[in-house]
């Protein structure tokens, strides 16, 4: 295992807070395959950044 994987392994599945400056976001660490993760921003249901990002995708 590279030290990457192991650093992310522990991380993995957890979440991490923060990550929006405009609401209590927490971050989940997905990793895709070894040496390729993701960081997913778990932003509030009323965050206003969430909300833009919505009306920009409809
Ligand atoms: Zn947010």
């Amino acid at each position: 295992m590279s030290e990457f994987d192991e650093l992310f392994s522990h991380l993995a599945g957890e979440p991490i807070p923060g990550g929006c400056d405009m609401c209590s976001a927490d971050q989940i660490l997905e990793t895709l395959s070894p040496g390729v993760a993701i960081l997913q921003i778990r932003h509030e249901d009323n965050c206003p950044i969430l909300r833009a990002s919505r009306r920009r995708a409809n």
